[in-house]
């Protein structure tokens, strides 16, 4: 049953965008005037839920919701609750999810309740002024609160920070100090051509080949075999006593390890993040009640998972490597 792509690997991690609005417009993220999918061509939270249930029982058992922003969509607690019953069949490992912290206080405990362990929180700045700029809309203190809440109820928190030239590179000291601190590990990542954006991503890219070096001034940073189920590679650091992780898809991409594939909010799958291929998986989940459709359309879409993405960001290059946003497909 388990899902193998041409290249020999199991596929094992889904992570599906159930949204693709946002209460926040971070600025190499989206445009500040973004055309959002209109709410009929959105899964209904059932047909999402059967959908992810497929994938369950062909061998999926990591399950990440993201956006978007996940938490703003309707009745999304209706969702999580129901999956969770795949943890407690034991189907599925573990089931998580990527959120911009702005609606945690509301949902922490609840999703705790739900069986959820880990969450990773979106958090590129530390200072109230520079979070308002790079999100457009974001107030720093709701998400410290949803981090408070988070923790408070148990969760375990992984910060993701987009390294950003000229913004964030000198700033992520602190977030390492502040993060590994509260018992909090920092993944640091690159910056991904998707999407038109209002900005020049040539400015914004900052290598972490060059940051790691940066880092190694002020820190003793270690490699370890460390992994969480995605593409971050990990360091212990000496000073702090956390780690760091660090997703590396320009300098280094991890494409030869990818376990996984990617649901959108309309059923559309892609197979990887950094091509434009992708399956529709809607028509042969509204055609029959069955799931035969469904399964066969899936295996035919992991049948041709791509090698792996070739973005580029230069001067040259001067457009999006893929057209869609990262808030259509999530992180
Ligand atoms: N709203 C949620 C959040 O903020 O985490 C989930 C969706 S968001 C698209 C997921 C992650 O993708 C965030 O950590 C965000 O910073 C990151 N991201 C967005 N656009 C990106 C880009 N062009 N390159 C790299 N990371 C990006």
């Amino acid at each position: 049953m388990d899902m193998i792509d041409p290249f020999g690997r199991s596929i094992s991690y889904l992570r599906v965008s159930v949204t693709d609005r946002c209460d926040f417009r971070c600025t190499y993220c989206m445009a500040e005037d973004m055309a959002f999918l209109p709410k009929k061509d959105l899964l209904s939270l059932e047909e999402l839920d059967r959908l992810c249930t497929v994938f369950i029982e062909k061998g999926v058992k990591k399950l990440r919701l993201t956006g978007g922003e996940p938490l703003v969509r309707k009745n999304v607690m209706h969702l999580i609750r129901q999956l969770s019953r795949h943890l407690g069949s034991g189907a599925l490992e573990e089931l998580t999810l990527t959120t911009n912290g702005s609606q945690l206080s509301r949902f922490a405990a609840e999703l705790a309740d739900c069986g959820v362990k880990r969450i990773n929180v979106s958090l590129d700045t530390l200072d109230p002024d520079k979070f308002h700029a790079i999100t457009r809309w974001g107030h720093l203190a709701k998400v410290m609160e949803g981090i408070d809440a988070a923790q408070a109820a148990g969760l375990h928190i992984k910060i993701n920070a987009v390294a950003l030239k000229g913004f964030n590179d000198t700033e992520i000291p602190e977030i390492l100090r502040w993060a590994n601190g509260r018992g909090m590990d920092l993944t640091v990542i690159e910056t991904m051509p998707m999407g038109e954006i209002d900005a020049d991503r040539t400015d914004q890219y900052l290598p972490l080949s060059l940051l790691r070096a940066n880092l190694e001034r002020q820190f003793t940073l270690t490699d370890i075999p460390f992994k969480t189920g995605g593409p971050a590679r990990y360091v212990d650091v000496a000073e702090t006593g956390g780690k760091l992780g660090f997703i590396t898809p320009m300098t280094h991409n991890f494409c030869e390890s990818c376990n996984r594939v990617r649901l959108t909010c309309t059923g559309t799958l892609y197979m990887c993040l950094g091509q434009e291929d992708a399956a529709d998986l809607r028509a042969p989940l509204r055609t029959s009640e069955g799931n035969e459709l469904l399964s066969n359309a899936i295996d035919e879409a992991i049948g041709r998972k791509p090698k792996g993405h070739d973005f580029i960001i230069d001067r040259r290059t001067n457009r999006p490597s893929v057209s869609r946003h990262m808030s259509v497909t999530g992180g």
